[in-house]
């Protein structure tokens, strides 16, 4: 159905993820942001998300989460990146509440929110050891805290948070997250109030909700990966999530050319488009499917060492890519391909991040609720 390539959107697929994972933090008193800047912040998506009864809707980017507010999301809107100096007026307009960790940009947010007579709620955020964002030194960030809670009246301390594994891939042990539980009871005592949230991290800490082992006043998750394709933890990880759909998003791309070729190029090779010296295996004559989508539409082929697109087909391989070509081994192929079929895959978080973004891969939403 439709324009190819397109992302296909099963939406109760999603809802069944986004329930049954509330449903098992629920039962730890931990409340959900339900991060969508991986699918770009998808209106048709977001609104399922919306209506889930999440704590929070979060994105990195203000431009999406203007965008939510401005289409009616009532879910109050997180964002997730220490905002740009040149963005906290936007800020302050459109996200509800916001992470923190940087003092001259939260100065500058209060000021933001003083003029537009509002009070903007923050986390403050508390590098644990992943070295991307937060205040490393326990006393810069009580004293942090502190200037807030005193000298700051456009702006709300809700709670205290960390990050995990962007940087530093910090598996989020219960030790160490207890090291969160441990800073936020320092700025307690400082500022001489509870605070609302204690926020431990994202995809990668869901794991010590389910075994049991999150230490017990972490408050707050900020989700995305998890419930979007549920494949992270997983796959990489081992951890067997079965109420969970990982074909709520199904990628598909044409057939525009189908041959018998050699597996090697006939000829002297240069380098290839991308500046590499590719090596080519001797597997004789091949079958070979030309796919009309490429790195320009879901950027990297490469996640690590497999590819960032996976085929459901499990007999057939993707070879390289180009910009806007995919070339297929179907040697092996139960199926007898044809020029016009349609091949499905599974994602990475990576290609789903780059086919959201791009104008030039459909969207299609089926199982509307
Ligand atoms: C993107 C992001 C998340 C969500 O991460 P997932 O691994 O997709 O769950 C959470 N917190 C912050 C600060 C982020 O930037």
């Amino acid at each position: 159905m439709g324009m190819y390539p397109q992302v296909e959107v099963n939406l109760s697929k999603l809802a069944e993820n986004i329930k049954e994972t509330k449903k098992r933090t629920d039962a730890c008193g931990i409340v959900i942001a339900g991060v969508v800047k991986g699918v770009w912040a998808d209106l048709e998506i977001t609104r399922i998300y919306d209506a889930a009864g999440l704590a929070h809707i979060a994105s990195s980017r203000v431009e999406q989460l203007a965008k939510l507010k401005q289409a009616g999301v009532t879910t109050p809107l997180l964002m997730v990146r220490t905002p740009m100096t040149c963005e906290v007026e936007e800020v302050v307009r459109f996200a509800d509440i916001s992470l923190q960790s940087e003092m001259q940009v939260i100065a500058e947010m209060n000021t933001a929110a003083l003029e537009q007579h509002k009070v903007h709620d923050i986390i403050l955020m508390k590098d644990i050891g992943d070295l991307r964002e937060g205040i490393f030194q326990l006393d810069e960030l009580t004293c942090a805290a502190q200037t807030i809670e005193n000298d700051m009246p456009g702006l709300r301390l809700v709670g205290i948070g960390t990050n995990l594994g962007c940087y530093g891939a910090l598996d989020p042990t219960p030790s160490k997250l207890s090291e969160l539980v441990e800073t936020a009871k320092a700025v307690e005592e400082i500022i001489g109030r509870e605070l609302t949230y204690i926020s431990g991290g994202a995809t990668s800490s869901v794991p010590r909700v389910l075994d049991g082992t999150m230490p017990a006043r972490i408050n707050h998750l900020r989700i995305g990966e998890l419930m979007l394709l549920g494949r992270d933890q997983q796959v990489l990880r081992g951890y067997d999530m079965p109420f969970l759909n990982t074909d709520a998003l199904t990628l598909k791309a044409q057939i525009i050319e189908l041959k018998e070729k050699p597996s090697r190029p006939q000829g002297d090779s240069v380098l290839d488009s991308f500046g590499n010296r590719p090596v080519f295996e001797d597997k004789g004559m091949m079958k070979r499917a030309l796919l009309a989508i490429g790195q320009a539409d879901y950027g990297a082929l490469l996640y690590g060492d497999t590819p960032a697109i996976i085929p459901r087909d499990p007999d057939i391989e993707i070879i390289s890519a180009s910009s806007d070509h995919t070339i297929m081994d179907i040697t092996k192929a139960k199926r007898d391909y044809k020029v016009g079929d349609i091949i499905e895959f599974d994602l990475w978080y990576t290609a789903m991040l780059h086919l959201f973004s791009k104008e030039s891969v459909a969207k299609v939403y089926i199982n509307r609720l």
